[in-house]
């Protein structure tokens, strides 16, 4: 569960001050599926950011689970980003020389997690994107679908509750991307919390949910179907 309220967000300092983020109000319940949809430069990446514990801001509360982000330290916060959240960029972000299966425990290596027990995470991730028979090639050798399917099982492997991809079809073609948001879309029925930064129309489309960013402000917040 996601509970931001009132937060500000600005890059900068004095005459160069840009606020990025101003008086966002976001509930997000778990299972959501939501795009955050916007132009370049709304502010989605600094929204997503925070989301991911991964930024901070100056102004506002943030809510993860009932924890206030705010008020924690870089370790409990590493640890928090650790146990609730994935990420999936836009770009895969793979180590391309390395397998599949390295690609998918990478994570797991900055925990305690035994590497017997890694293993069996990352597989049972390939496995539920589809890329079980593929763990010993190297990244290098798959598709550009295949790659982004490797990120999202290195994202899942260590059991996230929440998912946050940002531009995660932007790399992708048309039927490519429409795979890939059928792959969150079955992750989120299976009770995965995903949230979507796109600036892509049909993409957003496919979340149940769409939030739209203009100028670092929520200019809509509705459930798809509704317009
Ligand atoms: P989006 O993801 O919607 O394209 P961003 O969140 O990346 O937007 O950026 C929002 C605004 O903040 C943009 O105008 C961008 O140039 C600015 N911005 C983002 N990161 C920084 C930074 N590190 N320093 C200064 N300005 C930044
Ligand atoms: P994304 O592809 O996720 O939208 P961007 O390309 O907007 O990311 O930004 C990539 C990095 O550059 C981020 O770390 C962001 O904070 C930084 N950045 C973006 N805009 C600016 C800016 N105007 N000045 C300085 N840093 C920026």
């Amino acid at each position: 569960m996601i509970r931001v309220s009132h937060l500000f967000k600005s890059y900068g300092t004095g005459e160069n001050k840009f606020q990025a983020l101003a008086d966002v109000n976001l509930d997000i319940p778990d299972g959501s599926f939501v795009a955050v949809q916007g132009k370049s430069g709304a502010g989605k990446s600094t929204l997503l950011h925070i989301l991911g514990c991964l930024d901070d801001f100056e102004k506002g509360e943030y809510f993860l689970d009932d924890v206030n982000v705010k008020n924690l330290k870089d370790g409990k916060l590493a640890k928090l980003r650790n146990q609730k959240l994935g990420f999936v960029l836009q770009d895969f972000s793979l180590i391309n020389h390395k397998s599949v299966l390295f690609n998918a425990m990478l994570p797991m290596f900055f925990n305690t997690t035994p590497l017997k027990e890694m293993k069996q995470k990352a597989r049972n991730a390939l496995k539920t994107v589809g890329l079980a028979e593929q763990e010993n090639k190297t990244a290098s050798q798959l598709s550009g679908g295949q790659r982004q399917r490797v990120a999202i099982a290195r994202a899942i492997a260590g059991n996230p509750s929440i998912l946050l991809a940002d531009e995660p079809t932007g790399a992708l073609d048309t039927g490519t991307s429409k795979q890939i948001m059928e792959l969150f879309s079955k992750l989120n029925r299976q009770g995965l919390t995903v949230i979507v930064v796109t600036h892509d129309d049909t993409v957003a489309g496919c979340c149940n949910r769409k939030i739209i960013i203009q100028d670092g402000k929520i200019i809509r917040d509705s459930p798809n179907g509704e317009g």
